[in-house]
């Protein structure tokens, strides 16, 4: 069964440097690395990589990064039918600094991504997916109207935090938040605790499940009953993306018909692989990767 990823593509530019650049200052670096990206674009990889179709809704500009967005989508396999190519416009980018210790800077340009309206959904597409799964890197009338129209699953990824209308939020059947996203939705400061971030996710009202990712403690899903899925012990070396390996597994999952459970335990395991390998897109597994 089939999904529909609403979302962002960028191509992130990362620069390792020995320490970050102060205000106004100039520091060398190497040799950058170019490498595609973007919340939608990951999530929408992850999940074709796990053998499901999926169609990538979003929008590129009319330069030359649009062929990197799209070539690294179109080697994962995902339908590129509704990727519109916004006229005038740049592509959506990631500056990125990453310090030899680990800490970065991150500046992102939205570019075409800040163009995708209601007006490029397609009402027969989100009616017929199987899960629809968005995030919020895209513009919120757009995320809105998607999950409005959407007749199977809907899968909202709450990132990068904002708070969200209660309308919206009524129309999720399974919010995914990682601790900080929890925080900023219920209001209150990041959960430290398991027990502490399964009642902040229980008191939010409107979604009909939450799943709330924990890093290296696992994954809490909160619906009728709650269930903590502990990580998969593995040699992580880049977290990068594992968010968006686990929301896309979890949309493969239930797109086959998992229980929400089962799902969880899925994207749990996908996720863990993924911290394995380097980079956000290259480093998603593909299903004989997970299940070897
Ligand atoms: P985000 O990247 O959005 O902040 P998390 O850090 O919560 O999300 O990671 C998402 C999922 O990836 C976690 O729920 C967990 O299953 C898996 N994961 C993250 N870090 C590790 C790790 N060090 N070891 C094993 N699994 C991990």
């Amino acid at each position: 069964m089939s999904i529909v990823v609403v979302g962002s593509c960028n191509v992130d530019f990362i620069v390792p440097v020995a320490g970050l650049p102060a205000p106004g200052e100039t520091v060398l670096g190497r040799d950058h690395l170019r490498a595609p990206g973007g919340k939608g674009a990951n999530q929408a990889v992850a999940a074709a990589r796990l053998g499901s179709p999926v169609t990538f809704v979003g929008c590129v500009g009319d330069d030359e990064l649009a062929a990197t967005i799209r070539g690294a989508l179109v080697e994962s396999g995902v339908d590129l039918t509704w990727l519109h190519e916004v006229p005038d416009t740049p592509s959506g980018i990631a500056l990125i600094t990453v310090a030899d210790g680990g800490e970065n800077t991150i500046a992102v340009s939205p570019g075409a991504n800040a163009r995708l309206g209601p007006a490029q959904l397609d009402a027969g597409l989100l009616s017929s997916a199987a899960v629809l799964l968005a995030q919020l890197e895209v513009p919120l009338d757009a995320v809105s109207a998607a999950v409005e129209a959407a007749g199977g699953t809907v899968l909202l990824n709450p990132a990068p935090a904002r708070s969200l209308p209660a309308e919206l939020l009524a129309r999720v059947d399974v919010l995914i938040p990682n601790r900080s996203e929890l925080g900023v939705l219920a209001d209150a400061p990041e959960p430290t605790t398991i027990d502490e971030a399964a009642a902040m996710a229980k008191s939010l009202t409107g979604p009909s499940a939450v799943v709330v990712t924990l890093g290296a403690d696992g994954a809490l899903v909160v619906a009728d009953e709650v269930e903590h899925v502990p990580a998969v012990p593995v040699d992580a070396v880049d977290a990068t993306g594992a968010g968006d390996a686990f929301c896309g597994a979890l949309a493969d999952a239930l797109a086959r018909g998992s229980s929400l459970l089962a799902a969880t335990r899925w994207a749990v395991r996908v996720a863990a692989v993924s911290t394995t390998q380097r980079g956000a897109q290259t480093g998603m597994p593909r299903r004989e990767d997970v299940t070897s």
